[in-house]
């Protein structure tokens, strides 16, 4: 069974307008309401690849029920701390043909003693059949920046795999502690913020794989969008390569992503064939609309034209 851990949930609305006038009535031609969250895109993923999964995380008042009520159509399992501060929106108006603004709430602070309690619940949760886990996004206010280094140690313990996918402090804490994570997934922007140099060719981009940063972890999926990825894995550097598609909606690619390497790696897929499988739940996911959502149907016929090159 997968665990999927997505600390800051939120309902995502997407609006769409012709055109959106600053200080002016806008009237909405279009409206979606979703759950939202990237370890949410990561379920949604992982379920569409017939994968089983159980979702956690925090979720409260009314919009938290939201959520629950949208996983439940979807037939997914989910395991949430309830928390009695609401559960956050997360806003995306589509307008002026392809222009897309966010306003993004910040979401619950969450308390010392309810951070306490969702490392409990996670406990009991690993206490079941738990394999592989996936810890997605950032963490909500008032919780630690090392709060992940916690829920990491739990999963370790526990002998599961780890994929961690965060960025910024929450991910520098865990990376400088002596618990690591068995997979990261940054993008391009992330490892360069993360190392703090730019990453242009592909030259610094493997010796950046090899940093000493990522010691302990063993597996890296560098992802670089339609340039597909260079992935460590153990010692190996493989770089992918990807089939041209028509792209409709990038953003989650790398949630789709991260499903792809859990599901391959609770089936003890080999290295190319985890590889294959994560890309190609990527690129399955930028040709959706939907955030999160892959046509199952077109897996084989992606997976065929991903390549792969060992370059040391
Ligand atoms: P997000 O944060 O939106 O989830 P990300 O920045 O973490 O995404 P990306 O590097 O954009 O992740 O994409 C992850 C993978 O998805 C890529 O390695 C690639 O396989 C696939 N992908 C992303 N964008 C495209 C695209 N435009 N066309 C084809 N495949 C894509």
């Amino acid at each position: 069974m997968i665990l999927t851990i997505t600390m800051n949930p939120s309902v995502d609305i997407g609006y769409s307008f012709d055109s959106f006038l600053i200080g002016q009535v806008n009237r909405v031609l279009d409206v979606s309401k979703t759950a939202g969250g990237k370890g949410l895109n990561v379920t949604r993923v992982l379920k569409s690849l017939q994968a089983p999964v159980t979702a956690t995380g925090v979720l409260g008042g009314e919009l938290g029920m939201f959520i629950r009520s949208e996983l439940q159509k979807i037939d997914v399992v989910e395991d949430f701390l309830t928390i009695n501060k609401p559960t956050r929106n997360c806003i995306a108006v589509m307008h002026d043909s392809g222009y897309q603004t966010e306003i993004l709430e910040p979401g619950p602070t969450l308390t010392k003693h309810e951070g306490e309690t969702f490392l409990l619940h996670l406990e009991s949760l690993l206490s079941k059949d738990i394999t592989t886990v996936t810890v997605s996004g950032s963490l909500p206010k008032g919780l630690a920046e090392d709060f992940y280094v916690d829920v990491v140690k739990r999963i370790n313990k526990k002998g599961a795999k780890c994929l961690l996918d965060t960025s910024n402090q929450a991910l520098v804490k865990v990376l400088e502690s002596d618990i690591k994570p068995s997979i990261i997934k940054p993008n391009l922007e992330e490892l360069e913020a993360l190392l703090n140099q730019s990453l242009s060719s592909i030259d610094d981009q493997i010796s950046a794989l090899h940093h000493e940063l990522f010691n302990g972890v063993d597996i890296i999926v560098l992802s670089k969008g339609k340039q597909g990825a260079l992935v460590r894995w153990k010692d190996t550097i493989y770089e992918v390569t990807l089939p041209k598609v028509t792209a409709v909606n990038p953003v989650g690619s790398g949630d789709a992503t991260v499903a792809g390497l859990a599901f391959s790696i609770e089936q003890q897929l080999d290295s190319d064939a985890c590889i294959k499988t994560a890309m190609t739940a990527g690129v399955l996911n930028a040709m959706e609309k939907q955030t999160g959502a892959i046509d199952h149907s077109r897996f084989n016929e992606i997976y065929e034209k991903i390549s792969l090159t060992k370059l040391s």
